[in-house]
């Protein structure tokens, strides 16, 4: 369903992705773990073409796209059927939850407000904050905030959400009702990408472990694999900080 070939990115002269390929089955989620500084954001960027990569291809629903000869088409398309979820939420602030859930559907999707706004109540529903559609947010906590940011990702039915660290602004209080969100999500069926320092939701809730280190995949497996029984020093030594 989603197929990302040897994708390679240079900021000038540095290398921060080498060649890292990755693929994705219907409703598979896939967690990136890896340090800081390892190149996980920038790969995610990079396959939304929030970043061009310089090489490589990525392929969703047998549209092939490659990168670096990307026609403004390609990129619409590839986009439509990918949702982000970012770091700092990425809300318009002066706009309400509901806005924020509609604004996509309605400007790149073609949704009528009529449409987007029976698509964002429902939306609401689903990660429990039917009451919150008027809020703007500034009157929301970190985890309402990041619970519309799913929202508004989820609302054009992409074929795979990408989740940039969701909850590393959040208090650790908040963290829990986004994970929730998220679990909610696969369950749903939607495939995701998701790089997070959460090890417990990577053990719990990936069907694949990725473990990234200067711009390589340094090892990859099931999250028993990964976490029981990492076969690759780097990964060894990363995950000793977390136990
Ligand atoms: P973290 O866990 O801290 O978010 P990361 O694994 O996501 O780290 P990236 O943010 O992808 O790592 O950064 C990888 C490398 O690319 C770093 O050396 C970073 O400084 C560099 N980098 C990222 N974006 C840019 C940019 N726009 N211009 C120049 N260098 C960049």
């Amino acid at each position: 369903m989603i197929e990302v070939k040897d994708v390679h990115k240079s900021f000038n002269d540095n290398e921060v992705i080498k060649g890292v390929s990755l693929s994705l089955n219907e409703g598979e989620v896939v967690t990136i773990l890896g340090p800081s500084g390892s190149g996980k954001t920038t790969f995610l960027r990079c396959l939304n073409f929030l970043e061009e990569a310089d090489s490589g291809s990525i392929t969703v629903n047998d549209h092939e796209v490659v990168f670096g000869q990307a026609s403004a088409n390609d990129v619409l398309q590839l986009r439509r059927s990918m949702g982000m979820v970012f770091q700092n939420y990425a809300l318009f602030l002066n706009k309400t939850a509901k806005q924020n859930i509609m604004e996509p559907m309605v400007i790149v999707h073609g949704y009528s407000t009529q449409q987007a706004e029976a698509r964002a109540e429902e939306l609401l529903r689903v990660i429990g904050l039917p009451d919150h559609g008027d809020y703007y947010p500034s009157q929301l906590s970190g985890g309402q905030k990041q619970r519309i940011g799913i929202a508004r990702a989820l609302a054009v039915h992409p074929t795979v959400l990408l989740f940039d660290e969701p909850t590393a602004a959040l208090d650790p209080e908040l963290v829990g009702e986004v994970l929730k969100v998220m679990k909610a999500v696969k369950d749903a069926g939607v495939a995701m990408i998701v790089v997070t320092h959460e090890m417990q939701f990577a053990y719990e809730v990936s069907n694949r472990v990725i473990f990234m280190a200067d711009g390589v995949i340094v090892e990859e497996g099931t999250p028993q694999q990964i976490f029981e029984s990492p076969q690759e020093a780097r990964t060894k030594s990363f995950l000793n900080r977390f136990t």
